[in-house]
């Protein structure tokens, strides 16, 4: 029989916005219904996003870091993989987080529907959940339905060996020849690990460099390290055509690169689409752009005044932290707190081997917009730390307004660099200028160091390296 649930609040999807969202609105006295089409609470990030990514990266910058110990005279043999133990230590860690969600719903009386939830009106979602069809009435909603994997037509998308990023996080063999077909954060965090594990690794990319949208200088530290890694790397190549055969997958480039492959699996990682076009919207009034993207104002409100939106479905970038904070502003907004999503940046990490983290005004950016900036780069063959530890690729980048010597932007390369960009990020937020992040005493000899020493070289007060 049809069921119906009357609440305050309902939120749209459990991913890192929803149940942050949820949580939020449950603390601030609403009464809150949260929507979940999966079993678990937790959404991409948690079940086949940051979470299970970053467990089998970790694995693997072990695995390559091992080998780099030669140079104080330890050797190991050549590792063993247990596949099945991989995963189910990945799986673990998944199952740890997402659990604790759902006592942490339980706990401040969210109630959870599992099923999938599409708007009938402007204060009423459906739910299909497996006991049949639940009506919730509501009086203010959030959508918080995210994005999937973007697939491309024409391609065999229906072959296990075609891979998206949720199939290559199952791990469901180590393939000996592996295309990554887009050479962003995603296809390349998965590139360290299938490389760790031994596929020998080919990389595609329409654009002319690896990790649109990051500075070349710092994406050159990532490609020395990974191009002897890797059998091939193709820029400003495109994938023609890929067809399912029995044996593989085989591939036609064309561009800088053109040729035909035959590859034992796939992994398209080309971007991610909303999933706005996949809840009925319009029976609430709530314009959908052409891509499946939602518009909302600095309150998260969508044009219609008491449904509000956040995460990958609103747009910029895909990332858990802006899912959070954007999540926060709009149960805020809802308790009638005067919350706005206002930040100075949003920091990008690329969990590769080794890591990238930038934030604020990009070098690429202010160049292209003509902003003009000073610039301390120190590289890390200059750092005793990360000489000590084997690891001098490295650098860290500071751009500074020439006028105000205030902070900018920031860009590191190398081990930690995600780690590090925090202090960046606090600095911007701050508006710290050169002489607070170069006078101010970082530790020593660390990694976190090369920001002030970064900050000095800018000042000039450092002037000579080597
Ligand atoms: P999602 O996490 O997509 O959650 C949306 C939820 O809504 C899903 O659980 C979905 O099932 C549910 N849903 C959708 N429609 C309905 C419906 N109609 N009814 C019921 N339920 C519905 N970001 C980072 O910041 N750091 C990282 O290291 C990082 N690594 C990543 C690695 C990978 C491989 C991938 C794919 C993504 C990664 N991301 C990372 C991005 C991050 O996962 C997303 O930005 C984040 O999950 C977005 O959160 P969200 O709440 O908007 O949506």
């Amino acid at each position: 029989a049809n069921r119906e649930l009357v609440t305050e609040v309902v939120v749209l999807g459990a991913g890192p916005g929803g149940y942050t969202a949820a949580f939020r609105a449950a603390d601030l006295g609403k009464k809150v219904v949260l929507i979940e089409r999966y079993p678990t609470l937790g959404g991409v990030c948690l079940n086949v996003g940051c979470i299970p990514s970053k467990a089998l990266l970790h694995t693997a910058a072990i695995m390559e870091e091992v080998k780099s110990l030669d140079v104080m005279g330890v050797t190991y043999g050549a590792p063993e993989v247990d596949l099945a133990k991989m995963r189910a230590g990945k799986d673990k860690v998944v199952a740890k987080l997402t659990g604790g969600l759902t006592a942490l719903a339980k706990q401040r009386n969210v109630t959870v529907l599992q099923g999938v939830g599409r708007f009938e009106s402007p204060n009423r979602i459906g739910v299909e959940t497996q006991a049949g069809r639940v009506r919730v009435r509501f009086d203010q909603a959030i959508i918080a339905c995210g994005s999937a994997p973007l697939k491309i037509p024409g391609f065999p998308h229906e072959d296990s060996r075609v891979m998206d990023s949720t199939d290559a996080l199952a791990l469901a063999d180590i393939p000996e020849r592996l295309l990554i077909v887009g050479g962003g954060i995603i296809g390349l965090e998965m590139a360290s690990v299938y490389s760790a594990l031994g596929s020998r690794i080919d990389v595609v990319e329409l654009k002319n460099q690896l990790m649109p949208g990051c500075d070349p200088d710092l994406v050159k530290a990532v490609e020395k390290l990974i191009k002897p890694r890797y059998d091939n790397i193709w820029l400003e190549t495109k994938v023609a055509s890929m067809t399912a055969g029995p044996d593989g997958i085989q591939v036609t480039f064309e561009g800088k690169h053109p040729g035909t492959e035959l590859y034992d699996k796939v992994l398209v990682a080309v971007g991610r689409l909303p999933n706005g076009k996949r809840i009925d919207a319009e029976a609430a009034g709530v314009v959908v752009d052409q891509h499946g993207f939602i518009k909302v104002d600095a309150h998260q409100r969508t044009n219609v005044p008491h449904i509000f939106a956040i995460g990958d479905v609103v747009g910029g970038p895909m990332l858990a932290h802006k899912a959070t904070h954007e999540a926060k502003v709009a149960a805020e907004v809802i308790a009638g707190l005067p919350s706005v999503f206002d930040p100075l940046t949003i920091p990008s990490v690329a969990y590769t081997d080794p890591e990238v983290a930038w934030m604020g005004l990009t070098e690429t950016q202010a160049k292209a917009d003509g902003i003009p900036y000073e610039k301390g780069v120190f590289p890390w063959a200059a750092s005793g730390r990360a000489l000590g530890i084997h690891r001098d690729e490295g650098m860290t980048k500071l751009l500074f307004d020439p006028e105000t010597k205030r902070l900018l932007g920031a860009g590191i390369v190398g081990p930690n660099a995600g780690e590090l960009i925090g202090e960046a990020v606090l600095a911007l937020e701050m508006g710290a200028d050169m002489e607070d992040l170069g006078l101010m005493i970082h530790p020593h000899p660390t990694l976190c160091e090369t920001i002030g020493l970064a900050a000095e070289m800018a000042h000039g007060s450092i002037t000579d390296l080597l």
